[in-house]
């Protein structure tokens, strides 16, 4: 069989301020179809320039060099339009940061919509409709509501599953997925990469999964690659890498994965001074949900009777599982 992508001496290089800067050094990569790769290493490594060559979205101005064929086709040989129609028909991304990615004046169903009218020519009411099925599939609570909603009415884990919905939207054979949820909380991390493993698995899509966490790569993924300053240093299966990893960055990389037992053995210093600098009493924020011809339908408490009281020089943590309104009460304060 032949890969789904294959990636030979691949090097991109940014314009520096001075000089120029290497972010990838001759990198080597197959992935077969329905295989899932997981991408890690340490921040700066890489990662997302090797994915952004392979979506064919460096900035202006870098250079790439090395060949990337993706269902054997040279990448490098495609014009600017045939690269579009490939990007999102044959390759599905999703981006490191949401918030970046959406457009912030049109509602994320259309956007998810769009993506289907330029790969498929379909008729808008079906694709619309065919969105909200998309949005469900990827976890989105209340699709058909949320779906005529705008990007920064969703909260960060909504939105990312909106790129999610998007980026499978015409059944690609691979998917980019660049830190799918790093800036997401634990538990809806987990449900969001179930979701994309569920859609991928059923239609049996190839995923390079980008992460700096091991622990998500050893769970989601059947081989490991890990990167540092641009070169793919080590890969095999998780058992291999993570039990007995070979380079000493992997072992530095597994290291350095803080758990909550060391976290709370470690504890933190009390802050010398503890009078309070910010007292917030009774928080409430209301979002309203959208409603057929701009009445309005409901009214949502996104923080509900919130009091809490910061010391000066205290490190204050609100935890809580996605859309519980931690960045909310943030804004708020
Ligand atoms: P992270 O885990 O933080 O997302 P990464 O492994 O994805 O890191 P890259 O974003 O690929 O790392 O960056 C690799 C190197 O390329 C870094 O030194 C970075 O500063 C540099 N770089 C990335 N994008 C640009 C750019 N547009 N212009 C100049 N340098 C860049
Ligand atoms: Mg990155």
């Amino acid at each position: 069989r032949e890969p789904v992508l294959r990636v030979r001496d691949l090097t991109v290089t940014y314009h520096g301020i001075d000089s120029p800067i290497t972010a990838v050094r001759g990198v080597d990569l197959d992935i077969m179809p329905g295989e899932v790769v997981a991408l890690v290493g340490e921040s700066g490594s890489g990662k997302s320039s090797t994915a952004h060559a392979v979506v064919g979205l460096l900035p202006p101005g870098s250079r790439m060099t090395g060949s990337i064929r993706v269902d054997g086709v040279e990448m490098s040989t495609l014009s600017q339009a045939r690269l579009c129609d490939i990007r999102g028909r044959v390759i599905g991304f999703v981006p490191q940061d949401p918030s970046l990615s959406l457009d912030p004046t049109k509602r994320v169903g259309d956007q998810v919509a769009e993506v289907l009218r330029i790969h498929d020519a379909t008729s808008q009411r079906a694709a619309r409709s065919r969105a909200v099925d998309l949005l469900e599939a990827a976890g989105l609570p209340d699709p058909a509501v949320r779906a005529k909603q705008y990007p920064h009415e969703l909260s960060g884990g909504m939105r990312q599953r909106v790129l999610i919905a998007a980026a499978l939207a015409c059944r690609p054979a691979l998917v980019i997925a660049d830190e799918p949820t790093s800036a997401l909380d634990v538990t809806v991390q987990a449900q969001i990469l179930d979701s994309l493993d569920q859609l991928t698995r059923d239609m049996g899509t190839a995923v390079l999964l980008v992460t700096h966490d091991l622990g998500v790569a050893a769970d989601r993924a059947r081989r490991v690659v890990v990167m540092s300053t641009g070169r793919i240093v080590e890969h095999g299966t998780p058992q291999t890498v993570l039990r007995s990893p070979a380079h000493s960055y992997t072992q530095r990389l597994i290291a350095s994965i803080p758990t909550l037992g060391t976290a709370m053995a470690r504890g933190r210093p009390e802050p010398r001074e503890a009078t309070p600098l910010l007292v917030a009493h009774r928080l409430v924020k209301e979002y309203r949900h959208p409603g057929r011809s701009g009445r309005r339908r409901s009214r949502f408490r996104a923080v509900d009777d919130v009091s809490f009281t910061i010391g000066k020089g205290e490190t204050f943590a609100i935890v809580g599982e996605s859309g519980s309104g931690k960045s909310t009460t943030a804004r708020l304060i």
